[in-house]
């Protein structure tokens, strides 16, 4: 399972010696170049005096002073009577040279031996030794390419174009098997393993074969995993490459290196492509200041260019995952393309049971180990951290050199685990009360309010980007496309957004609200306001009092253009707030008269960390029977 990031680890790491083997060489190379050229130099220098003419010299009483540098064999001769500011003439010594201190001692002439500074001797060996570890390096590189790179011997002598990074496993060896607790995801993705399969099964009957899908969550989740089990599935080879690594300095060579992969792609077809992080490289174009990245555009027009370039047919699923979908440029979610988005969510507490069951498989366990217990002790862990735990405790296990991983071991890991992660605020219970208590505030008046759209799911389960939960709702595709929102659905919307700061007022009391629902005040602003300017929907009267610069409730910002005076700018503020209290005051009131079914609700939640919408309905309808029946006996 862990095979493919060990290579990738193995491959990076060689990526970094090579470079640094090249820097070595580089130096070696320019301290050879100095050696080179100081030598010319020297020679000139020499030319004057050689030996013999320097001992003639000694005998003829012409020396002043000698200074022998061993290290260079080179005597620097001080003749009488030469000009103090000239350089010392310098005379090339033999290997040994006794008659030369003899003379100097007999001719008193004065004389000093040193080793010089200059060790360009040195300098010279180690360069060449450099140049012999390039050389060979060079010559490892050339081999290790030609033999088991993805490019394959073909490619040996390719140069920058060969630099590819992409990973290519024959067989992942994942199946779905080892894939848990993220049930929705992977029922979605058999299709595509179905695909991968069976091509010619869809192609008969003429259905268009999907060539991307983008896997959306947090890290850790088994984003990567689940792709492997596909191609595990599937029998098919898995290429993966991470967006970080597309992105280089050099313009050109991120938009070169998707051609290769894709290039390979195709030789292995039917394969999957799996692109980790693609946000690196899929950002939205033309964003960020100064014109935006342009070896990132074009690293991404290239991967758009490839991803049309097959047809659907051709047997290759590319999987994105990210998560960070929100900032991906749009063309990449177009048809064709990525336009399948698959949810992989943090497991709730089943789930969390489920990929412990898979990670233990390979664990001596003692009987005693309650795996459902540590399932709800661990809110907000991810599958990878799920993983980790049971291997922190085997490592601690081992250590203390027990037969089988007990509760002791379990429990050390959680805290070692979590504490590393110095997150997981959901363990925090009266937080996540809190939390559960705004959410259901949502979830039933969505339910209960006969205009607004049904609930999918709600769930504490946190996310990134500092969120502890949502209530979701199943929007009604035919007022979306038709745009027609009613007065009552906009009012109704209102209550259900309120409704999370109302129940935390009802239950906790005014005192206890927390800024966390500041967002949900920002969108009832907005939707007021829009009755107000936009849609004459109150007793201000039929009339457009602003021209719409946006998409209505998308969230985009819009520009209000005042076509109006700061009279009338005071009335409408005056609305938007009359609109507000009361859906405010409404949907307190409400959740005040089912207090009990809100309570039931929040011991569900805590419980479960997610409920499906049909779950949450059923529970509501069991509410209202026992209300009437209780009503019916008493009456
Ligand atoms: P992601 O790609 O979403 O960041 P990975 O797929 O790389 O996460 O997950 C890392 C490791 O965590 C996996 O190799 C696996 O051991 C474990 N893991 C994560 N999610 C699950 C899961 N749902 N079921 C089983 N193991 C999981
Ligand atoms: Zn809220």
């Amino acid at each position: 399972m862990m095979k493919g990031s060990r290579n990738l680890a193995q491959s990076l790491s060689l990526t970094k010696a090579k470079s640094k083997v090249t820097k070595a060489a580089l130096v070696g190379w320019l301290l050879t170049q100095t050696v080179l050229m100081s030598a010319p130099a020297m020679a000139q220098a020499r030319q004057t005096l050689n030996y013999t003419g320097l001992l003639k010299k000694i005998d003829a009483g012409e020396v002043e002073r000698v200074e022998i540098d061993e290290a260079q064999s080179i005597a620097r001769v001080r003749l009488q009577g030469q000009n103090k500011n000239e350089p010392p003439i310098e005379v090339q010594l033999l290997e040994r040279n006794p008659e030369l201190i003899d003379r100097l001692r007999k001719n008193k002439v004065s004389f000093d031996s040193q080793p010089t500074a200059d060790n360009s001797v040195v300098v010279g060996l180690v360069a060449n030794l450099l140049l012999f570890m390039l050389l060979i390096a060079g010559l490892l590189l050339i081999l290790r390419r030609s033999s088991n790179s993805p490019g394959g011997p073909g490619q040996a002598m390719n140069f920058g174009k060969s630099r590819a990074r992409f990973q290519m496993e024959a067989k992942t060896g994942v199946m779905f098997d080892d894939v848990a607790g993220i049930e929705e995801a992977k029922e979605e993705l058999q299709e595509v393993v179905a695909f991968l399969k069976k091509p010619e099964r869809f192609t008969a009957v003429g259905a268009r074969i999907p060539k991307g899908a983008l896997l959306v969550g947090s890290p850790g989740t088994g984003k990567t995993l689940l792709a492997k089990a596909i191609a595990g599935e599937a029998g098919v080879p898995f290429f993966s490459i991470s967006g970080s690594e597309f992105v280089e300095m050099f313009v050109g060579v991120g938009a070169s290196r998707v051609r290769d992969l894709f290039k390979k792609a195709k030789e292995n077809a039917p394969c999957i492509v799996f692109i980790d992080e693609i946000d690196a490289v899929g950002r939205q174009r033309g964003a960020g200041i100064g014109g935006g990245n342009d070896e990132r555009e074009q690293t991404l027009n290239q991967l758009l260019t490839e991803m049309d370039g097959f047809e659907g047919n051709a047997g290759i699923i590319v999987i994105a995952a990210t998560n960070r979908p929100d900032v991906l440029d749009s063309a990449l979610l177009r048809p064709g393309r990525f336009d399948r988005q698959i949810t992989v969510d943090l497991p709730d507490r089943k789930g969390r049971l489920k990929i412990l069951e898979v990670h233990a498989r390979n664990k001596k366990l003692s009987d005693e180990v309650d795996l459902e217990k540590i399932a709800r002790q661990t809110p907000g862990f991810s599958g990878a951290e799920l993983a980790n735990l049971l291997n922190e405790a085997a490592i601690l296990t081992a250590r203390r050199r027990k037969d089988a991983v007990t509760m002791l071991e379990i429990d050390d890991a959680i805290d070692r685990v979590s504490i590393g992660l110095a997150k997981n605020p959901l363990l925090d219970s009266t937080r996540k009360r809190m939390t559960a208590y705004h959410e259901i505030g949502h979830a039933l008046l969505t339910t209960l309010l006969d205009n607004a759209d049904p609930l999918n799911k709600v769930t504490i389960i946190p996310r990134a980007g500092g969120i502890e939960g949502f209530s979701q709702t199943v929007p009604n595709e035919e007022t979306i496309d038709s745009g027609l929102y009613t007065r009552a659905w906009m009012l109704d919307r209102i209550k259900v957004i309120l409704g999370g700061r109302a129940v935390e007022a009802e239950v906790f009391g005014e005192d206890a609200i927390d800024a966390g629902a500041a967002s949900d005040i920002g969108k009832v602003t907005q939707i007021a306001r829009q009755m107000v300017t936009m849609f004459g929907m109150s007793d201000l009267g039929p009339v457009a009092l602003e021209s719409s610069g946006g998409e209505v409730f998308l969230g985009r910002n819009m520009m209000p253009q005042s076509e109006y005076s700061e009279e009338l700018a005071s009335k409408i503020d005056q609305k938007v707030r009359e609109i507000a209290k009361f859906c405010y005051a409404e949907a307190r009131r409400l959740l005040r008269e089912n207090r009990p079914l809100v309570d039931r609700l929040v011991d569900v939640l805590l419980e479960q960390e997610t409920i499906e919408g049909d779950q949450f309905r059923t529970i509501v309808q069991e509410y209202r029977d026992s209300l009437s029946q209780t009503a019916s006996v008493t009456s």
